[in-house]
């Protein structure tokens, strides 16, 4: 921000104090002006631009828009490389390049159906036989112009690319059934495309069906921010069914339409970068790799690096099997030639010589080492230094609850967090355990995850091990908002983490000598442990948190008490003990 002469820079929205500052002003002064302009504001409220023109205009300054720093620099964190690179190419040397597209929905919704449909109608069209071989993507043509589908739908190769920092697809197409809805992994979906920022356009599958119900749908997408265009919205929805192969061209014209409101582009004569689609080892032919070009233009003999394989190409085929010369932009092709089998998302560059290849890989497999050794959990508390440094701007979280009915209070109480200086973003709300989707979504988007009474499944667990995800797990939403709350106001304590021990509930309440009142117990869960931390709920309220202070199993004093087992509780300084009542033991670590 700055004021040239009586020119003064003003943002889309400003609060009174900031202008107050910037045109050195005292803030009464200022709200006083706004209130002779009808105006009621307050020190720390905002107001929009036009407001703030209008009475910087009484001071004699003449207000413009804030330029506002491209997007593409904003977010750079977040922005692929061959996305930062076409950025950084020449405006002049950019053209239009197909719009990439890949099929995401709930199981079932059509996604596989939808993609043969495509191929089939489009694809085949004019061409005999219309044998394509698969190899994770193809291209149609439609109105004399190219579009290329990612043909392995699901979650996890999205996800699994975006993780990778490599998000290949400019459009996401959300198949939803017409007859079932918004579901899961419609949900999921819908999350990944927003944290991805791409596009969405809803395929409402399934229309030919007799209880299908496009209203019912588009309300739901509606509640989803995804706003039907005929209901007024900006997401284009599109009726097809793909078993009866309708809707298909209207489908590829609105992908068309969306793809020129995003301005996809790249230079054919820049720097040969892209991403590995797939990847395998053929017994006789070696690897074969199929690659999206994004950047430039692959040309057969190119010394190529991908993640850490290299080689020199020896055959380039398009996904016909038809052997060409060259590939430019969003053209995917089948490659043979690399060393080793590249990873899916894997970034691949096209470089001078095989000399700098295997620099560029020696490298590569050093810093894999390294992050190997000293990979660290992306926190609450890291995400929080990195809020203060300016490095992240939000909190990303992924939220998993037990019951419809826990999510919605954690929602609103999430919100009201999140209204604070530093956002809190909830990328992905749902019931049901915590899986390696939701653990890919956050390694993807650099989010945590949150869980409230449900469990983390051992597969991701492992995941988020191995990705370094912070998965935090609790009982009550109140713990939950006040580990929000101190990593937004960066007052966390340092990293313990609750582990619990067991679960334990009070059969009847005695009185020891030595003790004072003591809690009968059957261990129901895991084990008791004297010293550990305990907390005692009557109902869903907590009674104590404190100090297993003693434990005891048959008269005998025990460091342990395993499940099934009863045994005699005492509390540090706390005896309003009652039978009925449950208990957790932790400890912090
Ligand atoms: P995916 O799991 O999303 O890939 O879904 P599939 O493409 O495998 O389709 C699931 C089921 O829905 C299959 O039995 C398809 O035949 C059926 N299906 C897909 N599209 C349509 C459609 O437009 N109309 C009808 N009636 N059935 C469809």
């Amino acid at each position: 921000m700055s004021s040239n002469g009586n020119k003064i820079e003003l943002p889309a929205s400003i609060v009174v104090r900031d202008l107050a500052q910037k045109i050195e002003k005292s803030p009464i002064d200022l709200i006083k002006k706004l209130m002779t302009n009808g105006v009621m504001a307050t020190i720390n409220q905002a107001v929009d631009y036009d407001t703030a023109a209008i009475v910087v205009a009484e001071y004699g300054f003449e207000a413009v828009p804030e330029v506002v720093e491209e997007e593409v620099k904003e977010e750079a964190g977040e922005v692929p490389l061959w996305r930062q690179m076409i950025a950084g190419e020449d405006k002049t040397h950019l053209k239009a390049r197909p719009p990439v597209v890949t099929i995401l929905g709930h199981v079932d919704h059509g996604k596989t159906s939808l993609l043969d449909a495509i191929r089939s109608t489009e694809v085949a069209a004019g061409e005999a036989g219309g044998i394509t071989q698969h190899i994770g993507a193809y291209q149609i043509e439609m109105k004399g112009r190219l579009i290329t589908f990612l043909d392995t739908p699901g979650h996890a190769a999205f996800t699994q690319m975006r993780a990778r920092g490599a998000q290949g697809a400019d459009i996401v197409v959300l198949v939803v059934a017409a007859d079932d809805g918004v579901m899961p992994q419609t949900r999921e979906a819908i999350a990944h495309a927003k944290a991805a920022r791409v596009p969405i356009l809803v395929a409402l599958n399934k229309v030919d069906k007799p209880n299908a119900n496009p209203d019912r749908v588009k309300q739901q997408l509606a509640e989803l921010e995804l706003v039907p265009d005929d209901w007024g919205g900006s997401t284009m929805v599109v009726p097809v069914s793909a078993k009866m192969k309708q809707g298909i061209d209207d489908l590829l014209e609105g992908i068309l339409l969306v793809a020129d409101s995003n301005d996809i582009k790249a230079n054919p004569n820049g720097k040969v970068i892209g991403t590995v689609i797939e990847a395998e080892l053929d017994k006789s032919k070696g690897v074969i790799a199929t690659l999206l070009v994004q950047n430039g233009t692959l040309e057969s003999g190119d010394v190529v690096v991908a993640g850490i394989a290299h080689g020199k190409l020896r055959a380039i085929t398009d996904f016909k099997g038809k052997p060409v010369k060259k590939a430019g932009p969003s053209t995917p092709v089948a490659v043979m030639g690399l060393s080793d089998v590249p990873s899916a998302g894997d970034l691949f560059e096209v470089v001078e010589s095989d000399k700098e290849a295997r620099a560029i890989v020696g490298e590569r497999q050093e810093t894999l080492k390294s992050q190997a050794q000293s990979r660290k959990k992306l926190s609450l508390e890291d995400l929080f230094s990195k809020v203060q440094t300016g490095e992240a701007k939000e909190l990303n979280l992924i939220v998993k609850a037990d019951v419809q009915g826990s999510l919605d209070p954690i929602n609103t109480e999430l919100n009201k967090l999140g209204q604070g200086e530093i956002g809190l973003k909830v990328l992905h709300a749902e019931t049901g355990n915590i899986g390696n989707n939701d653990v890919m979504l956050a390694a993807a988007s650099k989010a945590i995850i949150v869980g409230f009474n449900v469990q983390a499944d051992v597969d991701a667990r492992r995941m988020a091990e191995k990705e370094g995800v912070d998965i935090r797990l609790y009982e009550i939403i109140y713990r939950m908002t006040e580990d929000i709350e101190k990593a937004l106001m960066g007052m966390l304590e340092p990293d313990f983490v609750e582990k619990t021990l067991g679960k334990a509930t009070v059969l009847q309440v005695f009185t020891a000598s030595k003790f004072g009142r003591v809690a009968g117990c059957r261990v129901t869960e895991g084990e008791l442990r004297r010293g550990a931390k305990v907390r005692l709920y009557r109902n869903s309220d907590i009674v104590y948190e404190g100090d297993l202070s003693s434990l005891r199993h048959e008269k005998e004093d025990v460091k342990e008490i395993r499940q099934g087992f009863e045994c005699g509780v005492g509390f540090k300084n706390f005896s309003d003990i009652q039978p009925g009542d449950s208990l957790v033991c932790y400890v912090l670590e």
